[in-house]
């Protein structure tokens, strides 16, 4: 078995047989033209570029038809290219110049142009590199008199491919493609683009999936967590096929409005709202009713480049998303690299246990120089003064105030450079190490709110590897242990009158929203399509029921009898049908 780590950019789970799309090569002749010969080949140029045009247009009109307006749009920068006077005085020039075949001088001035693009800083243009590669194939083919591939998906499959340019997505049979797994890409690859509006899982920047991939074989997909399995033993088949369920349900959605508000019918009000990995999925966040952003994380700025981004970069990134999510308020959380998001570069040491290594905040306060860039860019997005800022991992006081150390070093250096900041901006934790929970006391002195992730709290307090499927059998966010955890840090946030919510998959598990209703928890942070059950439950629901039979639950000694009794309450006072979409 082979686990392959990408990013993921639609979200899903799936399991079936791949269908590999090889990198088309050509093989680009060079021949010396005679004087007499270079109107024939300028006119050969002429012809392809208008026959390559008349080609996107109605492949534009299929996408239109197929899939929308906006996703037709990519076609645009195909026709851009070959209309570019700039491309196509550099090809005719070298024509004349150099008296070369018209094949060779175009391939020549598009790597040029090729070249230029993939060095600019920004990630938009840089990923634009797909369209050119894309339409200097067809326009290349024509030359070469080629046919177009042409693939045909005779049964569902997933689409495993180094990058998947827009005609070749253009020619595939959506309604067979069950995921899409590609080597390279990020998230404004075509690739994630076409797979979120088709709703189509997707895992991309995997670098070598076509090596290990063979066409036909079976293969997982687990577009939640960025992992493609490769040659899958039966329990892992077995373990994903029942993700694959539960993933599935958990997308049957309940229309509720969008501003509707979490309040029980005895008035106690909590906030939901989203978390997100990828800008991509603001409409997301806007579409479910979330009430803002509680969980931003910032790692896909970080993985899979070659470069780490600039700090005009991803202050571009952070203000985008904090004006976009307005009126309400989002809360970045800084770099979680290490465990099993990994940076391939050589600032991260490659470790034997990276979960318990330098990862997250470990990290940044190793390499203040690093940190400090994501630090400032966060800041000056707070400008915008909707924007909190969170730190992974903090195990202890002493972190939590180095990381306090650094961020009054840079508001210092930005105050000097007249660039404006939030000065009141919110500084919070993540409770998702043991020891942190146990001090939430201590740690709430100095953090103006809580974030329990409880992904990574459960497999620190259970030693459970949260990736590994082996024991994931262990994995119990009911265990006692965990739900005591839980108990002491929002505890300890109403001793200190701070605020406390959770972005841990948790939050958005029906039974466990209402135990931390009964808790006391102030807010609840999850993937957006599972807000609007979320917000339903707490509606149908008394704050007071909640507390009681948290109280009740708190004391008991297994997973087991805490998820029955949970399961029974809810069913007590949910309307039969409601309860059975929540899976109660
Ligand atoms: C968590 O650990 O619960 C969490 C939300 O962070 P991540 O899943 O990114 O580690
Ligand atoms: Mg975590």
């Amino acid at each position: 078995m082979i686990k392959l780590k990408g990013i993921a950019v639609s979200s899903g789970v799936v399991i079936g047989k791949a269908f590999c799309i090889r990198k088309e090569e050509f093989v680009i002749p060079k021949i010396r033209i005679n004087y007499e010969d270079i109107s024939r080949e300028i006119y050969r140029l002429e012809e392809a570029l208008i026959d390559t045009r008349k080609e996107i247009v109605t492949i534009q009109e299929k996408i239109s038809k197929e899939l929308g307006f906006t996703e037709a749009k990519i076609f645009e920068a195909h026709l851009l290219v070959i209309e570019d006077r700039l491309l196509i005085e550099d090809v005719i020039k070298r024509i004349k110049k150099e008296r070369v075949n018209v094949e060779f001088a175009f391939s020549e001035s598009i790597k040029k142009y090729i070249d230029i693009l993939s060095k600019l800083e920004d990630d938009y243009i840089r990923e634009r590199v797909v369209d050119i590669e894309d339409i200097s194939k067809r326009v290349l083919r024509r030359l070469l008199h080629h046919s177009p591939s042409k693939y045909e998906l005779k049964e569902k499959m997933i689409i495993v491919a180094h990058d998947l340019s827009p005609s070749e997505t253009a020619y595939l049979s959506k309604s067979n493609i069950l995921g899409f797994v590609t080597d390279i890409g990020g998230v404004t690859s075509h690739t994630a683009i076409i797979a979120r509006s088709l709703s189509i899982p997707a895992v991309v920047g995997l670098e070598k999936a076509t090596t290990h991939i063979k066409g036909g074989e079976t293969i997982i997909v687990d577009a939640t967590q960025g992992v493609v399995i490769v040659e899958p033993t039966s329990s892992s088949l077995r373990y994903y096929r029942k993700k694959a369920k539960e993933f599935f349900k958990s997308t049957k959605l309940i229309h509720i409005p969008k501003s509707a508000k979490a309040i029980t019918l005895d008035g106690r009000e909590i906030t939901v709202s989203a978390n997100i990995e990828i800008p991509e999925e603001l409409p997301l966040v806007e579409k479910f009713g979330a009430e803002g952003i509680g969980l931003y994380r910032t790692e896909y700025l970080f993985l899979g480049k070659k470069s780490l981004p600039s700090e005009e970069e991803q202050y571009r990134a952070y203000v985008n998303v904090a004006r976009r999510v307005k009126p309400y308020e989002v809360i970045i959380r800084t770099i979680d690299i290490g465990g099993d998001k990994f940076l391939s570069r050589p600032e991260v040491p490659v470790e034997i246990t990276p979960f318990l290594g330098s990862r997250a905040i470990r990290f940044c306060l190793a390499k203040p120089e690093i940190f400090k860039i994501q630090l400032r860019a966060i800041l000056r997005a707070s400008s915008e003064r909707n924007v909190k800022l969170m730190f992974p991992m903090i195990s202890g006081l002493e972190e939590l105030l180095l990381t306090k150390k650094l961020i009054r070093e840079c508001e210092e250096e930005l105050r000097e450079e007249g660039k404006s900041f939030d000065e009141k901006i919110s500084i919070g934790a993540m409770i998702e190490v043991p020891s942190a929970a146990l001090v939430a006391d201590t740690l709430a002195k100095e953090s103006n709110f809580f974030s329990i992730g409880t992904n990574d709290l459960i497999q620190y307090s259970l030693a459970v590897d949260r990736g590994d499927e082996k024991v994931a059998y262990l994995y119990e966010p009911a265990h006692p242990g965990v739900l005591k955890l839980i108990k002491n840090v929002i505890d300890a946030g109403q001793r200190n009158n701070i605020w406390v919510g959770m972005c841990g998959e948790m939050a958005g598990e029906p039974i466990f929203a209402f135990l931390l209703l009964g808790l006391g928890i102030n807010e609840l942070s999850m993937s957006p399509p599972l807000i609007p059950r979320i917000k339903e439950l707490i509606r149908k629901v008394k704050f007071s029921y909640a507390c009681e039979v948290a109280k009740e639950v708190i004391n008991l000694s297994t997973p087991r009898e805490i998820e029955k009794k949970l399961q029974e309450a809810l069913k007590n006072v949910l309307k039969e049908d409601f309860a059975k979409i929540i899976g109660v």
